[in-house]
């Protein structure tokens, strides 16, 4: 960001929601000098040292009273006393406007329903092999709250969009969150019960545009109608994925225009599985263009995806296991499904979501060996599949999926776990589930 750092000195500074990013931004804050108080619902929640803990109950009067406020992502903005001190005029921002204030780095922001994390991932990898000192965090792995005072020449943040629920910025003394460029990769539903409506969903994706300037770029999906009128409105250059002026993707390679570099990225040796992950490196490689690399500093070949997102965990007997296990909705499996070749197996199951819309699998899947509908969804998965004509295998358990296909899958074939489910019926987590299926791929046959 440019501008002076915010003088924080004796400023009563009130921090609400004390997950990693409200400790990042407390530490934060009390290194500034501000007066902190820190504040949580649980009683429990972790001390940073030099700030009043107010844990297990909010006082009003820490909040009306406060100079300045600093929302965590986890607390959402219709929360009583928030509302409250907005109502009284105190300054309420949320911790990506209130760490970016902090920083001299120019940023790159990634936004969208699905392929976030790895977008960026890869685009850290590409600022870092570049050769810039690159923070690579905010919803994934480091709150952007770190990254202050390192000496960095870029930050990759990753946005949610609770993230954008109260981005501040019109405040004395943050000026708000203000990406040199930010992409929303796509939008399908999710979150609502947060939301409400995919309006405001998007909204809120778009709320990263709203204090560019006209040197700053903007970058949306081409087709996205939504997201095209949302975004329409606000300041920041527009850039398209899938479009001109922009990036588009073709089999061997991305041809970009509309920056300083326009041309051809060729994409030899980028082996990350599925036709969405060259529109994740396409995202990241516009980004990192308006971030000022040009494009002999791209190096492609060889980048690495992440854990668990179309990750390729053991070949056995000709077979290729891919953990796909962070497709916890419909729209994140379609787009593995679509992307992989028709020799394939396709693992679905979990804890459905409600609402979700199994039957957009049917088509895609039609090209596939198989499929097998395991755990708690799995039956409904199963019959939602065969009203269009597809004969499903029913597994009880991700065990007994993985022993199925054993047997079933031949030399050459796929196997893809991308469940378009949560993990919880049987797992703590998408990555507990993602371990325990690597696991059982690794303790198979050589
Ligand atoms: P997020 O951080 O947005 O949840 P991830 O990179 O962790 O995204 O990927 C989550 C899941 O979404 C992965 O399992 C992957 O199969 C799917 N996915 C990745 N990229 C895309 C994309 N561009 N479009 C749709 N789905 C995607």
């Amino acid at each position: 960001m440019s501008g002076a750092v915010p003088d924080l000195r004796g400023a009563r500074v009130l921090v609400v929601g004390m997950a990693r990013s409200g400790v990042a931004a407390a530490e934060l804050a009390v290194r500034q000098g501000a007066r902190v108080t820190c504040t949580d619902l649980r009683p429990d929640a972790p001390v940073v040292a030099g700030t009043e803990p107010v844990y297990g109950t909010h006082r009003r009067e820490d909040f009306v009273g406060a100079d300045l406020i600093v929302v965590s992502p986890g607390v959402p903005a219709r929360q009583p006393d928030l509302q409250a001190a907005i109502a009284a005029g105190v300054e309420v921002v949320g911790e990506l406007a209130f760490a970016a204030a902090h920083l001299t780095a120019p940023i790159l922001a990634v936004s969208g329903t699905n392929g976030k994390s790895t977008t960026t991932h890869l685009l850290g990898q590409l600022c870092e092999r570049a050769g810039l000192r690159t923070f690579t965090g905010g919803n994934i792995g480091d709150p952007l709250s770190l990254a202050a005072g390192r000496d960095l020449e870029m930050c990759v943040v990753e946005v949610s969009s609770y993230q954008m629920e109260l981005p501040g910025g019109a405040g004395p003394r943050i000026p708000g969150f203000r990406p040199r460029a930010a992409a929303i990769l796509n939008l399908t539903p999710d979150h609502l019960e947060r939301h409400g409506t995919m309006d405001s969903y998007g909204a809120h994706k778009c709320r990263m545009f709203a204090r560019m300037g006209p040197e700053d770029h903007a970058i949306l999906p081409c087709d996205d109608a939504r997201l095209i009128r949302l975004g329409s409105l606000l300041p920041g250059r527009r850039l398209w994925l899938g479009g001109s002026p922009g990036v588009n993707v073709l089999p061997d390679r991305l041809v970009v225009d509309g920056v300083h570099d326009p041309g051809d990225v060729l994409l030899d040796g980028f082996d990350l599985p599925g036709s969405h992950n060259r529109e994740n490196l396409a995202c990241a490689v516009l980004l990192a263009l308006c971030g000022g690399l040009w494009r002999h500093d791209l190096l492609v070949a060889g980048i690495v995806g992440l854990p668990h997102r179309m990750e390729r965990v053991a070949v056995r007997r000709g077979v290729t296991w891919i953990d796909d296990s962070k497709a916890t909705n419909v729209e994140a499996a379609l787009a593995a499904v679509r992307g992989i070749g028709s020799a394939s197996w396709v693992l679905l199951g979990g804890r459905g979501k409600e609402g979700a819309a199994y039957e957009a699998l049917a088509e895609p899947l039609r090209r596939v060996r198989g499929v097998v509908c395991f755990g708690e969804a799995g039956p409904r998965i199963a019959d939602v599949l065969e009203a269009f004509g597809l004969a499903p295998v029913r597994a009880p358990s991700l065990d007994a999926a993985v022993a199925l296909l054993e047997n079933a899958a031949i030399e050459g074939d796929t196997v893809l776990l991308s469940p378009a489910c949560a993990s919880f019926d049987a797992f703590t987590d998408f990555e507990h589930r993602g371990r325990h299926f690597r696991a059982l791929v690794q303790g198979l046959p050589t």
